[in-house]
């Protein structure tokens, strides 16, 4: 399957690239190219309702593990091709990627414009390239490395896939047999 959907991450001229841009879901979201490194965004074209699917997540090829990859059961990994890559991580999310039923679904009400962020070890167990969060929350984790560094009180917060629960749930009842 040809893949033919490219991350652009190295920014030095945001208006040529947003010149260039295509985006994958016209009228649902876009995203905000801005320079440098890792500062572009997805932001929602229009209104959601809490609770509304976004978008069926579709063209999704199976992959290795890397930074750009989600992670779809307890070992495979898969790319997204579409503008969805770009949804950033937070810890106050506002949309999840459900990955069992395929769809972005919005957490909270959702105006034009809003940035889509998800929470990643909602759905990564042990991540590619961890990194430290600054995403200003109340209740911000800090170090997002994956849900296996996390508490099942902190997940418990979120929104969380079939397979990171089963995760969970192994690691725990290993712990407790120790
Ligand atoms: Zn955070």
């Amino acid at each position: 399957m040809p893949v033919t959907y490219t991350k652009v991450e190295k920014i030095t001229d945001a208006a040529a690239v947003k010149e260039a841009y295509k985006p994958t879901h016209p009228g649902l979201f876009e995203v905000v190219y801005a320079e440098g490194d890792y500062n572009s965004k997805l932001v929602a074209c229009k209104p959601y309702a809490k609770g509304e699917v976004l978008c069926k997540v579709e063209g999704i090829t199976p992959g290795p593990k890397k930074y750009t990859s989600v992670q779809i059961g307890k070992t495979e990994h898969i790319e997204l091709n579409s503008d969805l890559v770009f949804m950033n991580h937070s810890c106050n999310p506002t949309v999840s990627l459900d990955t069992d039923t395929m769809t972005v679904v919005a957490v909270v009400d959702l105006k034009e414009g809003d940035n889509l962020t998800f929470f990643y070890p909602s759905s990564a167990w042990e991540m590619d390239q961890p990194f430290p969060c600054w995403c200003g929350a109340e209740l911000c984790v800090k170090n997002i490395q994956g849900a296996k560094f996390l508490s099942k009180e902190t997940m418990s917060r979120y929104f969380v896939t079939k397979h990171i629960q089963e995760l969970l749930n192994e690691r725990d009842a290993a712990v407790a047999q120790a």
